[in-house]
């Protein structure tokens, strides 16, 4: 039988899981690796994976046996809380990813508010700061950090344990473990009141399970689905790319200035700068939603294909207004319209081969130089026509 840990500190308010582990061993003052392995009983390599995603439910019962803490405030500590809220099949939409090498955080998973740490008694780690679309704090109205100032590493609380051979106390960790750099003095920005209003407003869709979208009241997961679908197409260097300029346009600013690494960025990819200013532009959106919605949209002639991408089912709140308004590229002309056009064709003494009636009817068709015989070209010649001996040649008529 395990014994109760004579010092239990418990979870803070919106405390994130591995903040808090650490934040008990070193009361205890127990370096990390020994303790969670010796005195918390853990099996798992839980700081070789990214222990914030989930930890099975056997080592949260020997967690709750050790800290007297009841299994579901642990399991809330964790980022597979906002299971049924945020996250995708793959657990991985709207979580933003450390890109851990065994337990080295290689990518700014972690975001903080320097205010927040340093007016926190006990400086802490918030689980709200692990979500992509939270990149202000509300609280103090600063954009987030999500790298050292100094030295551009991520913030990894717990790698200051490992790379240190002395125990530390519980406020060394808001000092870069690369650097030593004080998290707490780094200069803020402040945010837009867009960020703020949408990061409020997604928020206590988290606590309240549903959000409003223009007339609409949604469940939380298929608003948060839907509005993912929105910040991919803004952050995109693909075809939405128009739609990201037209937001702009409306908004009255210059368009995004940041050109991205890949032409299908993932939203959760981006620094916090960034999805700082999409979240931005999702909050023009949202404000007169579906309006401003459309209005981008057909500017930057999207079509319902587009927008679903390969395999996504948009929820029904989005793919309404996708449905009617943006769906023009797709229509399909009836039989009447065919035979109406057939009839015209035939009267003008004009081609009423399927090639033509498709091109007629403005849908996708062969043109004419590519359908033609190479050796009687009409328009553009082949680019092999200039090659060919002229006695080969058969020159149009
Ligand atoms: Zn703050
Ligand atoms: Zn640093």
């Amino acid at each position: 039988m395990r014994q109760l840990l004579l010092i239990r500190p418990k979870p803070l308010a919106d405390e994130l899981f591995s903040s808090w582990i650490v934040r008990l061993a070193w009361a205890n003052g127990q370096k990390l690796h020994p303790f969670t392995h010796k005195i918390l009983g853990l099996t798992s390599r839980i700081w070789n994976k990214d222990p914030d995603r989930g930890v099975p439910a056997d080592q949260i019962e020997l967690i709750a046996t050790v800290t007297g803490i009841s299994t579901e405030v642990i399991q809330e500590t964790t980022l597979s809380s906002y299971a049924k809220v945020v996250l995708d099949g793959n657990g991985r939409q709207w979580i933003l990813p450390i890109g851990h090498r065994a337990r080295y955080w290689m990518r700014p998973g972690l975001q903080i508010c320097p205010v927040c740490l340093a007016s926190d008694a006990v400086p802490y780690f918030r689980k709200r700061w692990r979500l992509a679309f939270v990149t202000c704090c509300v609280e103090h109205r600063v954009v987030l950090i999500d790298r050292c100032k100094q030295c551009n590493q991520p913030i990894s609380p717990h790698t200051g344990d490992y790379k240190s051979k002395i125990l530390r106390d519980e406020f060394s960790w808001v000092l870069c473990y690369h650097c030593g750099a004080d998290f707490r003095q780094i200069n803020t920005f402040p945010a837009t009141n867009g960020a703020i209003n949408t990061a409020k407003y997604l928020i206590n869709g988290l606590v309240d399970q549903w959000i409003q979208i223009g007339e609409r009241s949604v469940h939380s997961r298929l608003g948060f689905d839907g509005l993912h679908v929105l910040c991919r197409m803004l952050c995109s260097n693909t075809r939405s790319r128009r739609f990201a300029i037209c937001v702009s346009d409306g908004m009255g600013e210059l368009s995004f200035p940041s050109e991205f690494m890949t032409r299908k960025q993932s939203f959760e990819e981006l620094e916090v700068t960034e999805r700082h200013r999409i979240i931005t532009m999702l909050n023009w959106l949202l404000a007169e939603w579906p309006t401003r919605f459309l209005w981008a949209g057909r500017r930057a002639r999207l079509s319902k294909a587009y927008i679903r991408g390969a395999d996504s089912d948009l929820p029904y709140w989005l793919s309404i207004e996708v449905e009617w308004e943006l769906d023009g590229g797709y229509y399909v002309p009836n039989e009447d319209e065919r035979q109406a056009l057939l009839v015209y064709l035939e009267r003008l003494g004009l081609s009423t081969a399927e090639n033509n009636l498709r091109r007629w009817l403005g849908q996708s068709y062969v043109s004419g130089h590519k359908t033609s015989d190479p050796l009687a070209p009409r328009g553009k010649k082949w680019p092999g026509y200039a090659k060919m001996k002229s006695r080969d040649r058969i020159e149009p008529l």
